[in-house]
């Protein structure tokens, strides 16, 4: 979508992809020539935990990638699934960096992905130019009632427990998936997913289906390979998954 909406703008997109030999960690030094090749780069979009891969990007390199680019380019790093990984946020940095902007989602961990609501974690002057820009009343008051009530100390107790029953379940799906005959690769994930390369991901898709479940067919995307996004569901989901996948032909 930032390349969708980047072109909107009539601005040129330049994407340069991950190291998949390295686990999909961030190629600095590529990530880096690029924007200086630029004539006039002005935001760099990092996904971290990055989806669909699940990996989260390593916090130096974004944060020297900010630092040396401060002034001619902005580091945005959309932190949809952070809540999801044992690592702080960037959001921690931002005072120190003014070349880096954190976006945060309720979307994914807290439950709210129907309420568009989301923040952009900035320095003030970075803020001041979003504030030109945004619509009055952006946020619908309804938005807000739903967000004040997700966000609750008790409703944010509720969200934690979610997130380490998630965060149990991934380790056992993860396992498990790994563990089977047409499963080639489970790829590490900080994510609410996983990202599994199968000998055929067309077959593993029928299955899931079959078993009224749906996972992402990622096998457009030519850099992934035989690859579906399955996202970590509730224990009996996952259970309702594997067998699905463990089945006899
Ligand atoms: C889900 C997701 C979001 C959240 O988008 P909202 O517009 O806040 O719902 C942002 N970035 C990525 C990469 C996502 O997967």
């Amino acid at each position: 979508m930032y390349a969708v909406a980047a072109r909107i703008q009539g601005a040129e997109v330049i994407e340069q992809p991950l190291r998949r030999e390295d686990a999909w960690a961030l190629d600095e030094a590529r990530v880096l020539a690029a924007a200086r090749a630029a004539r006039a780069p002005r935001l760099l979009f990092l996904c971290s935990p990055n989806n669909p891969t699940g990996n989260r990007l390593d916090s130096a390199a974004i944060l020297r990638l900010a630092r040396t680019l401060e002034g001619r380019a902005l580091v945005v790093v959309d932190e949809a699934y952070v809540e999801f990984s044992q690592a702080p946020s960037l959001a921690d940095q931002v005072g120190d960096t003014a070349g880096l902007v954190v976006l945060r989602t309720l979307s994914k961990a807290h439950g709210l992905a129907g309420a568009r609501c989301g923040v952009a974690i900035a320095q003030a002057e970075v803020i001041a130019l979003l504030r030109k820009v945004i619509q009055p009343y952006a946020i619908p008051q309804l938005t807000i009632e739903a967000v004040r009530a997700a966000l609750t100390p008790e409703a944010r107790a509720r969200t934690a427990e979610r997130i380490a029953i998630l965060s149990a379940e991934r380790s056992r799906l993860a396992e498990r998936l790994a563990a089977l005959p047409g499963v080639r690769r489970v790829w590490p994930s900080e994510a609410n997913f996983l990202l599994v390369e199968f000998d055929d991901a067309g077959a593993a898709l029928s299955r899931a289906h079959r078993a009224r479940l749906l996972v992402r067919d990622l096998r457009a995307n030519r850099m992934l390979g035989e690859a579906l996004r399955i996202t970590v569901g509730s224990p009996e989901q996952n259970d309702r998954l594997l067998a699905s996948l463990e089945a006899p032909a």
